[in-house]
């Protein structure tokens, strides 16, 4: 860090002091993510030449950059270097912000006299013709009729003025959240200065006291006039009342009219000085803002006095949509536009805002509507419940989706805090929400920590409002190898909890404290329900994700003939025998209509041509995922889904009109068409099959199988079957086994399992597969760590690439309860050879993530491994293992050689039971029985 300050020949206005902050840093701290730079190349200007004539030079390359802000646009000089155009435009920002470098901090007469100051500059003839979106307004007030010609209103003055904004702070602190504040303190500073403006109606516009002069006017005016005809221009009204919808209206501005007189009258009021307008909402370069009328006590009150206490009003024209919008205080109807001037152009500019769009705001104000958005797939998409890793996330990362949380909602921008956990001392580094966090702390880890302790990174958040009193605070429990997965880690568990309040704002505090409390999250419900109090009002959801889309049932599928059959989803095409499996990323083409009940008129509502989601960590409606796990690759399938929340349905929706009246008319449903197009194997799977041919997989079932017939075992138990690979293997085989089973902790693995063995062990009665004793097979669901006697001395076990997805206590536990209570005669235990990764890994480095901390040290090869083992750790566990339950263990593997550097891929050990009497034991039945098929029934 240090080194950057020794840097000479930088922009002269950097700081050579360390305490000083460059301009691009106060501007972060004053706008976060609102401001946004863009950088462009420009060829060197031509020079002048001594002779005074232009002499073209090609020069070398040199950068210029916007940017832009709430309330303004500047553009920087240009320079050699991108990062000084970047500073040299945020120290313009500054300057036209009235925030200088050595913070500007007056006292309250010097505020005042700036005030002052500030309005004289604004009424003087030059400010009509700069480029201060401002000026604008001048220019249209001029047009405007009699009495009212040339006087703009106190409110649209201190609405464009970002310097009277910033001024009025240091008289009034609480001008910056009360907007009637800023009036009273203009309209005093401008009595002041009463040789200069008057105030005029009602006190509630500025005017100069000696007009222009005509030509001036004529000059301004005609140039105004020449550039437009009359513009129309689509607003939403938003009723004070939440039981009247939101609907969209059509303003016209003529030539010659003042566009905030225009929406005064669709207020119901007769000038522009009655309109107030809030700061913008949305995308800081839409211009998009609420216009509103404040009740005329409220105003008059506020404006004699200015320190009444807002509390003691009536609020009962609160109007709770746009206030929620726009985070301040909205009164009766609201007009949601556009439009207006920039520093741009001097042409009033605009842009419609549909119902859609106000749709949209409103799902951008939730957590998992953020990603819904920013994966364009509002129906389809889900925030996931899981960040397993960053190549396999899609849309916004959970750190971004919480910055802009906390943006739409107007609290500061969320405290990331690291710590590192070097050899048990924690080190904490702080992480302000920064785009580059090259202010991290030094990210070397810990090495020779291998043995599967799960990382070494934490994050904890804090959620600060604007006046940083502290609203939640995440403590996580679990650390992550790498910062940034510790870091969208918690975001994400942040973003889960903040969602189930917005899906269901009504919940008690009880219930939602619960919630946090289960997640390590604190909060301060007083603080939580001030900011949030809105949301009842206007997110009249109820919970989603559970309601609407239910995942396929186990229960049906301990028929034999009924496997998992939804009865509402059919699945067509042929079957690829590609499936997505758990960590895959599906690719699915989908289309969603709004279907009416019974009279089949359809509208169409979202679409997309490719939607990739990763298999189990719920990134798509949890409907969609289950649908798709249960499909191969080219196969389409159809359901029906309840309505969601119309919010989100009219935010998705193209055609919002014919869309709000299908749903008002009729009873409703959401047809959906998928299609699977692609699947994306894991990384181990892609890594396993790039190196080995059969793949590794392949090859350690064929290592069972092949052991399993020698052995002439009867019968067989796969510890942890998932979606029953080897069974399935099995079954090509004929074998002595009479009696198979499959136990695993995943009820998703299980149903593919009985789906994929159903149809092969009813072929297999037939003659042209090999001759089989199988007499029964069971699904049994439950963890391996659980000891089930109906599993108890089987003549084998097996358990091929599991342990590793358990805890390392877990997998203990397992080792002991297998070979003390189950007893196999013999176990067949399968794990990832830490050693052999490098080699992995360097079979696939396009696939992977690049992350240049971890560079030299291997990966582990699935996200869902909590350690991976080398061969003395192993060896460890499974002779000790053996030693104290009378067993033999030999060593083995699959993929590479034992003998030759670093052993074999997989590393296998097998277990032999010494002595061969078995014990009686007592009825235990931990398990749930989810399958079975039985000879007998055939
Ligand atoms: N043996 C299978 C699946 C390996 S994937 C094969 O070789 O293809 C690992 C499996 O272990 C997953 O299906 C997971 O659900 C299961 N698993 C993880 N922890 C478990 C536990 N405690 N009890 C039972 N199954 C578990
Ligand atoms: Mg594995």
């Amino acid at each position: 860090m240090g080194g950057g300050l020794m840097e000479s020949g930088m922009v002269p206005t950097v700081p050579a002091k360390k305490s000083l902050l460059t301009p691009k840093a106060i501007i972060h701290q004053k706008f976060g993510d609102k401001a946004c730079y863009k950088v462009e190349e420009v060829q060197e200007e031509t020079k002048t030449g001594c002779l005074g004539l232009a002499i073209p030079q090609k020069g070398p390359c040199l950068y210029r950059c916007t940017l832009q802000l709430p309330e303004l646009v500047v553009i920087s000089d240009t320079f050699k270097k991108k990062k000084d155009a970047e500073q040299s435009a945020a120290e313009k920002a500054l300057e036209k912000l009235c925030i200088h470098q050595k913070e500007y901090n007056p006292t309250v007469q010097e505020a005042w006299d700036d005030l002052g100051g500030r309005l004289f500059d604004l009424f003087a003839t030059e400010f009509l013709s700069s480029h201060h979106p401002l000026s604008g307004h001048f220019r249209a007030a001029l047009q405007r009729e009699g009495r009212l010609c040339g006087s703009v209103p106190i409110s649209v003055i201190a609405t464009y003025d970002a310097k009277i904004s910033t001024i009025c702070k240091y008289i009034n602190s609480e001008a910056e959240s009360n907007f009637l504040i800023v009036l009273s303190l203009v309209l005093r500073a401008a009595s002041k200065l009463d040789n200069l403006v008057t105030s005029v109606d009602e006190q509630l516009s500025l005017q100069r006291r000696n007009p222009l002069l005509p030509e001036i006017i004529h000059a301004l005016v005609d140039r105004e006039s020449r550039l437009s005809e009359s513009l129309s221009i689509e607003v939403i009204r938003i009723p004070s009342s939440v039981e009247k919808t939101v609907e969209p209206l059509v303003l016209t501005i003529s030539s010659n009219g003042y566009y905030v007189d225009v929406i005064a009258q669709e207020l119901g009021v007769n000038e522009a000085s009655k309109v107030f307008i809030s700061g913008t909402i949305g995308k800081a370069s839409s211009d998009m803002r609420l216009y509103y009328n404040a009740p005329e006590c409220l105003l008059m009150d506020q404006l004699s006095e200015p320190h009444v206490n807002l509390a003691s009003h009536d609020k009962g024209s609160l109007n709770a949509r746009a206030s929620y919008l726009s985070g301040q205080e909205v009164f009766g109807d609201a007009i949601l536009a556009a439009v207006g001037y920039s520093w741009k152009s001097s042409d009033l500019f605009h842009e419609d805002v549909s119902l859609r769009t106000y749709y949209r705001l409103l799902v951008h104000m939730m957590p998992s509507g953020v990603y819904k958005l920013s994966r364009e797939a509002i129906l389809a998409a889900e925030l996931p419940m899981a960040f397993t890793t960053r190549s396999n996330w899609k849309g916004s990362f959970p750190r971004e989706i919480l910055c802009t949380f906390c943006r739409v909602h107007r609290l500061s921008e969320p405290l990331f805090e690291s710590s590192i956990d070097l050899a048990g001392s924690c080190k904490k580094s702080k992480v302000q929400s920064v785009k580059k966090d090259t202010n991290g702390a030094p990210v070397t880890s810990s090495c020779g920590k291998s043995t599967g302790t799960i990382g070494d990174f934490k994050c904890e958040i804090k959620i600060f409002s604007k006046r940083q009193e502290l609203i939640l605070q995440y403590k996580p429990k679990e650390s992550y190898k790498k910062q940034t997965d510790a870091m969208q880690s918690s975001a994400l568990k942040v973003l889960l909890w903040l969602n189930t309040f917005f899906e269901n704002p009504d919940m008690t505090t009880e219930t939602l404290s619960s919630s946090a409390e289960k997640l390590g999250i604190q909060f301060s419900p007083d603080i939580f329900s001030k900011k949030f109090m809105f949301c009842q009002s206007v997110h009249k959801f109820g919970s989603t994700r559970h309601q609407s889309s239910k995942p396929i049932n186990y229960s049906c599928i301990n028929q034999p003939n009924n496997i998992v059959s939804d009865k509402a989803c059919s699945i067509c095409g042929d079957n690829s025998e590609i499936t997505p499996s758990n960590g895959s990323l599906a690719c699915v083409s989908y289309s969603i209509s709004l279907v009416t009940e019974g009279e089949f008129l359809k509208e169409h509502i979202e679409s997309s041509e490719a939607f990739e989601f990763e298999i189990g960590s719920e990134a798509a409606i949890s409907r969609l995922e289950a649908v798709v796990t249960q499909m191969s690759v080219g196969q389409s399938s159809f359901f029906n889904m309840e309505l969601p929340p119309q919010e989100f349905i009219l935010a998705a929706a193209g055609d919002s009109a014919a869309t709000q009246s299908l749903l008002s008319s009729r009873r409703c449903i959401l047809e959906y068409a998928v299609t699977l197009l692609q699947v994306t194997e894991p990384l181990e799977e892609r890594m396993e099959q790039a190196l080995f041919s059969p793949s590794l997989s392949k090859q350690r079932v064929e290592f069972a199988v092949q052991h399993i017939r020698e052995s002439r075992a009867a019968s067989l138990v796969d510890f942890g079957c998932g979606s029953g690979s080897l069974l399935d293997s099995l079954l090509d085989y004929s074998t002595s086994l009479e009696k198979i089973a499959g136990v695993d902790i995943s009820g998703k693995g299980l149903a593919r399992a009985a789906k994929t063995l159903h149809p092969k062990l009813n072929r297999n009665s037939s003659a042209e597969v090999p001759s089989n004793e199988t007499r029964s097979v069971l699904l049994y669901k439950g963890s391996v760590t659980n000891f089930d006697s109906r599993l108890y001395g089987f003549d084998i076990g097996t358990c091929l690439e599991v342990i590793e997805h358990m805890e390392e206590e877990d997998a203990s536990l397992f080792g002991e309860v297998v070979l003390k209570s189950f007893c196999p005669r013999i176990l067949i235990v399968s794990t990832p050879n830490y050693e052999y990764n490098s080699i992995l890994q360097k079979s696939t480095s396009s696939g992977q993530e690049d992350d240049p901390d971890e560079k030299n040290k291997p990966k582990f090869r699935n996200h869902d491994h909590k350690f991976e083992w080398t061969r003395a750790q192993f060896n460890h566990w499974a002779s000790d293992l053996a030693e104290r339950h009378n067993y033999d263990v030999e060593f083995s593997g699959v993929g590479g050689k034992a003998d030759v550097e670093p052993g074999f891929a997989s590393q296998i050990a097998i277990f032999r039971r010494r002595d061969s009497s078995l014990k009686n034991v007592e009825l235990e039945h931990h398990y749930e029985s989810i399958w079975e098929w039985s000879s007998d029934n055939m």
